[in-house]
């Protein structure tokens, strides 16, 4: 029993879904699946007002749509329009099973699905367990299992009768007008399921449709639930063009009309006189902040609530969206903002960072891979385009031409794409790269995102990113702070006007403590001493990859006096490369660097120069072997080169993801250590 609204001490208040056995579902869903083609391939059902359960149709969308196209017709038009939504008790567990079998044969369903039908039904049980006690098995009277495959269809071809009624151009006749004069379309009856919509033309029209409900609920033994029923309608009075309570009856009792001014609901939509969906707007602003409130109070790490917001809190609100056409800008400066308050909070990032640019650019550039919910509107926007152009009801095709020109960019990458994922790809590239040239256009802040772009693979930095994720809450934001170039230097407190001295007082050389100046380019001897501490750390941890991955013949020369490695002074004289690996006939060297993010390529270019002529400087017993350079550069916050080239030469395996995180670790933990201690010039003790 599933709790649906209410008081939760009504059994009615629960939906009940039967547990079957497996093979009896396999068999429900072969049997579905071929009363379904059999019902198509003749043309039997409606698929036009029924939208409820068909395989491929997004008929909540569909139907919503045209609910809502039809009202602003109207009220741009100024025409009369009625509208009533109706509702039947317990629909799916009162449909006579007589009903059923009836409504097979009139679809002239073949004898063996009418048998297999009652034999199913045929002393059929259910059970209800209840902590660990179960009832006495119930006989199945009335009403199709929930839970059961073929149930969708066989409630559906019930409710087909009623269909195929109301299809007749008597009836059909009665409904809402609207389209170009070309195409002019009439639209009576919205069906989901068991949930009807009807848009007449006027109060008598509406009317003359509920005497055809009336008597088909007469005849299938099908209970309306009045007070569930609701009416709506607006038309010119008076030369104003006000909303009115219709007057239209049931079973000889009136529909309750929406007061004047409120709303009603269809499918999840509201939809109200003035079409502006504030409610709807408000009420989804209070449900993302409501969740971005709970996330916010957990007790776990930033990335922790980043991740809630992009996995979780994302999928809680997609509903509404794909609902509403809510305008862009509202989209943006509401929902987006309150998402990039919180993260800049969960950050600790400044006012003056640009989170929203940082979190919606795709990790493969470094940034946090979050989509703006502005994107991730326009990726709905896109689906509901798409189908409604790919309708199979026609009018529905309609309502795309009737709105093109409010939608020009989506419909373009619809019709300029072969596919919806084709248009999907295409959007989801746009969006990458506004994010991309955003960013990259700010000087200070998208500096190390734009270099990095240029130097490093993809590849690697998503590695980065999803390394980052996983370290401690401190070590993410000051490498998220440091990658936006956002931290508290004293160059940056002087910009941000909290501080009178931009100079480092470490080197007393009157260059601005920058970021780069901290992390890599002070020239105080205790900083010096840090950063060689830095390489060092990264060196060692190269040196145990390589040592494990030689081949035979092959033998390791490091520049460390650590651990059991050959010393690279026997390969080479007057230069001293941080490795090398000596074969047969050929030395590979590889160089370590560890630079600013916006000096990859530059140090590479230098190391490449420096090395220039090391074939003229191997000692005896390099003797004349071939002398190759390469060199590998890692910036300080652990962003890596490519060095295929070196292992491709050196015959070795491509250095493991393993590894490259590692050093992620190493160099971010190293360069904070350095960060923190950008103040004090005394050497560190440990
Ligand atoms: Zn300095």
């Amino acid at each position: 029993m599933i709790y649906k609204k209410g008081d939760p001490a009504d059994p009615a208040n629960f939906r009940p879904i039967t547990l079957q056995p497996v093979w009896y579902k396999i068999f429900a869903s072969a049997f579905a699946s071929s009363l379904y083609d059999f019902l198509l391939d003749n043309k039997y059902i409606d698929k036009n007002q029924q939208k409820g359960f068909w395989r491929g149709i997004d008929g909540v969308t569909e139907h919503t749509e045209m609910l809502s196209h039809v009202l602003r017709t109207a009220k741009r038009e100024q025409r009369c329009i009625t509208v009533a939504l109706l509702d039947l008790k317990n629909a799916f567990g009162e449909v006579h099973h007589e009903l059923i079998a009836t409504a097979l044969k009139h679809h002239h369903a073949p004898l063996e699905y009418v048998e297999l039908f009652k034999s199913t039904y045929k002393d059929n049980f259910v059970v209800v367990a209840i902590d660990k006690k179960t009832t006495q098995p119930i006989r199945v009277e009335r009403g199709v299992l929930q839970g059961d495959p073929s149930s969708p269809l066989l409630f559906n071809l019930c409710f087909n009768t009623l269909m195929l009624t109301l299809d007749q151009p008597i009836y059909r006749k009665l409904g809402f007008s609207w389209g170009s004069k070309q195409n002019r379309q009439q639209r009576a009856w919205l069906q989901f399921a068991d949930d009807a919509a009807i848009t007449a033309a006027d109060n008598a029209s509406a009317q003359a449709l509920l005497n055809v409900f009336q008597a088909w609920c007469a005849w299938a033994a099908m209970t309306v639930r009045l007070d569930k029923c609701v009416s709506f309608g607006m038309q010119k009075r008076n030369g104003i063009y006000v909303q009115t309570m219709p007057n239209i009856a049931v079973n000889g009792g009136q529909i309750p009309p929406v007061p004047l001014g409120e709303q009603f609901t269809y499918l999840g939509r509201s939809f109200g006189f003035d079409l502006k969906n504030d409610s709807a707007k408000l009420a989804l602003e209070t449900k993302l902040s409501e969740l971005l409130k709970i996330t916010n109070e957990l007790k776990v790490k930033a990335q922790t609530k980043l991740k809630i917001l992009s996995q979780y809190i994302h999928s809680q609100i997609m509903f509404e969206i794909k609902l509403y056409d809510f305008p862009t800008t509202w989209v943006e400066q509401k929902l987006d903002a309150l998402c990039i308050r919180h993260m800049r909070v969960w950050l600790e990032m400044p006012v003056s960072a640009c989170v929203g640019e940082i979190s919606s650019l795709p990790k493969k550039m470094g940034g946090l891979g979050i989509s703006s919910i502005k994107s991730l509107a326009q990726k709905l926007c896109l689906t509901k385009r798409y189908a409604l152009r790919a309708s199979a009801s026609s009018d529905v095709r309609e309502i795309w031409t009737d709105t093109a020109s409010q939608h020009v960019v989506t419909d373009q990458l619809i019709v300029s794409h072969d596919s919806l994922t084709a248009a999907t790809k295409a959007l989801a590239l746009d969006q990458q790269q506004k994010a991309a040239n955003h960013l990259f256009g700010l000087q200070l802040q998208g500096a190390l995102a734009k270099s990095l772009s240029e130097s490093v693979s993809g590849k690697n930095i998503e590695l980065w990113v999803t390394t980052l994720n996983n370290i401690s809450p401190r070590l993410f934001n000051f490498a998220r702070k440091a990658f936006l170039q956002v931290l508290p230097t004293a160059a940056n407190l002087k910009r941000w006007g909290r501080a009178q001295d931009p100079s480092c007082p470490l080197c007393a050389s009157g260059q601005p403590q920058t970021n780069k100046h901290v992390l890599s380019n002070c020239s105080c001897a205790t900083a010096l001493h840090r950063y060689t501490a830095r390489h060092n750390s990264v060196l060692s941890l190269l040196i145990a990859w390589l040592r494990s991955s030689l081949s035979t013949g092959q033998l390791l020369y490091a520049d460390l006096a650590e651990g059991n490695v050959l010393p690279v002074c026997d390969l080479f004289l007057n230069c001293r490369p941080d490795l090398a690996i000596a074969g047969l006939d050929s030395i590979y060297v590889l160089e370590l660097t560890i630079c600013h993010e916006t000096n990859m390529i530059r140090s590479r270019d230098y190391k490449k120069n420096k090395y220039n002529d090391i074939a003229q400087h191997g000692s005896t017993l390099a003797g004349n072997r071939r002398i190759v350079c390469h060199s590998i550069e890692i910036s300080t916050l652990g962003f890596i080169s490519n060095i295929s080239d070196f292992t491709k030469a050196a015959q070795i395996a491509i250095m493991p993801d393993d590894l490259k995180r590692s050093i992620v670790k190493t160099v971010v933990n190293s360069s904070f250590n350095i960060y923190c201690n950008r103040n004090n010039s005394a050497l560190d003790t440990a």
